[in-house]
């Protein structure tokens, strides 16, 4: 007998396995996938620590999460500066100086903000009516031409024209050269990869992968007393309510002879026609080192297309609409009257979650819990 039982392996499930086992109970922590850690898994091909369910970067300016994550690795100083590839021509992210600089030839802020709003004002836009008019009526028509508009329609599959204003409320303008795309206090990758990491919290803990709760529960159920579901929650109600949508990702590996192929962690492909929306470039995640410091004289590339969710593709992000946050309340209701299942995780409450907000959800929860 288990005091819990843990579905899922991922940041929710790990942590909260650690601070049981820490509080002295007996937890069994199962995962259906082959490997632990759920979507911040890592795998090492070539010597490089592939993000294989897309790039993370671990940022927080939560000081108790980034001691709580240094106790299980050490975190590099990885700062996440992307570019922006519009047909050929290279521009900084997030909006600063240099990309200013690039696009206009403009050299001090005075003259950045000069421009903007020239554009600004030209546009004339005074009650945007779609995202389109609303990314203009704050930053102007050379920005939104060239790194918002193509980039924005690929993502959501619909013209820009075509999307409700409220999806871009701020579009952050510095008037600094930098580069530094999260205004974090704490930012970096975990030395090692995330695996390891999870791995860490994990020790000491047994774990059975390639093991569906839902596929044996009343087996698995008889052996805890009480069970941490992390999963999506409509599977567990057997989507009896209705399907819960997402939005997702399709990524594209692929493992190239050469060294370098783009020079940076990741870049964003702006323009309409280029299909993917980005190229995450793994290596540079490490600064091109592997685990024992040397070079890697090969890359890993993954190319990511937004595409359509439909039932039993991987759920990636929760669709914030009315109509899927109604029938999450649904589901909610029936998960609080449950006596020994809890739910948690960005699955489980069908939310999305940064890793250090799980991480910090999983704690509060810890501390309820037990
Ligand atoms: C594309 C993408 C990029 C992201 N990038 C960043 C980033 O750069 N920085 C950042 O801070 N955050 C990022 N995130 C968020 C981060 O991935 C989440 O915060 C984190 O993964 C949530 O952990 P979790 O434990 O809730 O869920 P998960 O990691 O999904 O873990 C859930 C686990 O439950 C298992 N499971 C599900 N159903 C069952 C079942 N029936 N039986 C057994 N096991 C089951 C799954 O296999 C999985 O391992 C990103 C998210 C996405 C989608």
């Amino acid at each position: 007998m288990y005091d819990y039982l843990i579905v899922g392996s991922g940041l929710f499930g790990a942590v909260f396995a650690r601070q049981a086992t820490d509080a002295g109970k007996k937890v069994l922590v199962i995962d259906k996938r082959p490997n632990i850690a759920g979507n911040v898994y890592t795998e090492k091909i070539e010597g490089i620590h592939v993000h294989k369910y897309g790039a993370h970067i671990f940022h927080t300016n939560m000081e108790h999460v980034w001691n709580y994550v240094n106790k299980f690795a050490t975190f590099n100083r990885f700062t996440n500066s992307p570019v922006a590839n519009y047909k050929g021509e290279l521009y900084s992210l997030p909006f600063n100086m240099y990309t200013f600089n690039k696009m206009w030839g403009v050299v001090t802020p005075e003259e950045a903000v000069k421009k903007i709003e020239e554009q600004k004002k030209e546009a004339g836009i005074t009650e945007p009516k779609n995202l389109e008019e609303q990314a203009i009526s704050l930053v102007g028509t050379d920005i939104y031409e060239k790194l918002i508009k193509g980039y924005t329609q690929k993502q959501w599959g619909r013209p820009c024209t075509e999307l409700p204003a409220f999806i871009i409320k701020r579009l952050p303008v510095r008037l600094t050269f930098d580069n530094n795309y999260f205004n974090a206090l704490y930012q970096g990758i975990p030395v090692g990869g995330y695996t390891k990491m999870v791995e860490n919290m994990l020790d000491g803990i047994e774990v059975r992968l390639n093991t569906d709760y839902l596929e044996n529960k009343a087996e698995l159920d008889a052996l805890a007393d009480k069970v941490v579901y992390t999963g999506p929650i409509d599977a567990y109600y057997d989507f009896k309510l209705g399907t819960l949508e997402y939005r997702s990702v399709r990524f594209e590996n692929e493992t190239l002879d050469k060294p370098n192929f783009q020079g940076n962690a990741a870049v964003n492909y702006t323009d309409a026609e280029t299909p993917w929306t980005r190229i995450i470039e793994h290596k540079w995640f490490e600064f091109g080192k592997d685990d024992e410091g040397n070079d890697i004289p090969k890359t890993i590339i993954s190319r990511e297309y937004s595409s359509e969710w439909k039932p039993g593709d991987e759920p990636y992000y929760p669709v914030n609409d009315e109509k899927n946050g109604k029938l999450y309340e649904q589901y909610k209701e029936l998960a609080d009257k449950e006596e020994k299942v809890l739910f948690g995780g960005r699955l489980g409450e069908y939310k999305y979650y940064d890793m250090d907000a799980v991480i910090d959800s999983a704690l509060k929860f810890a501390e309820k819990e037990l």
